[in-house]
Parts: structure tokens; C-alpha cells; sequence
């Protein structure tokens, strides 16, 4: 029997907080529906979850808070967005 080298076709995924809105699924002064999350407060991550490098986890960059562009603004790698 021939080893073969173990390939994940199933990744899993599992909810984290979002970063942009801090888990309360809006953002802002005008408690706008978050864009990152679509207002659920939770994204779904492929597993083991990193932090976005790009933003380091904050899910925004610069100084106003524009969305960061990387990870969408959930502050995770490989995280799976709401719109498809
Ligand atoms: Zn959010
Ligand atoms: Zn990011």
C-alpha cells in the first residue's frame, strides 16, 4: 500500500470574531451594518485562524479606518466572506 502524503480537501472552518466591528456586527458613529461581516459579528475562518498580516488583525489600515483590503476587513486570513 502506497503512503501518500495526506491532502486536505475539506478545510475547516470555524467562526471567529470579526475584527472590524469588534463582534458587534456595526461600525462607525452611524452604527452602519458592518461591512466586513454583514452585520453578523462573526466570520467564518478556515482553521487554524490566523490574523490577517496585512493589517495585523485589526481588519482596517490607515488612519481612517479604511477597510482593509487584504482580508476585507475581518482581520483573518483565509476568512470566508458573506457576498458571493
Ligand atoms: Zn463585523
Ligand atoms: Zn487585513
Amino acid at each position: 500500500m502506497e503512503e501518500r502524503k495526506m491532502t486536505q480537501p475539506f478545510i475547516n472552518y470555524a467562526p471567529e470574531t470579526c475584527a472590524y466591528c469588534g463582534g458587534k456586527g456595526w461600525a462607525g458613529v452611524s452604527h452602519a451594518t458592518c461591512p466586513a461581516c454583514g452585520g453578523q459579528g462573526s466570520v467564518l475562518v478556515a482553521q487554524p485562524a490566523r490574523k490577517c498580516a496585512f493589517c495585523g488583525g485589526k481588519g482596517w489600515t490607515g488612519v481612517r479606518h479604511h477597510l482593509c483590503p487584504a482580508c476585507g476587513g475581518t482581520g483573518w486570513a483565509h476568512a470566508l466572506r458573506h457576498e458571493e
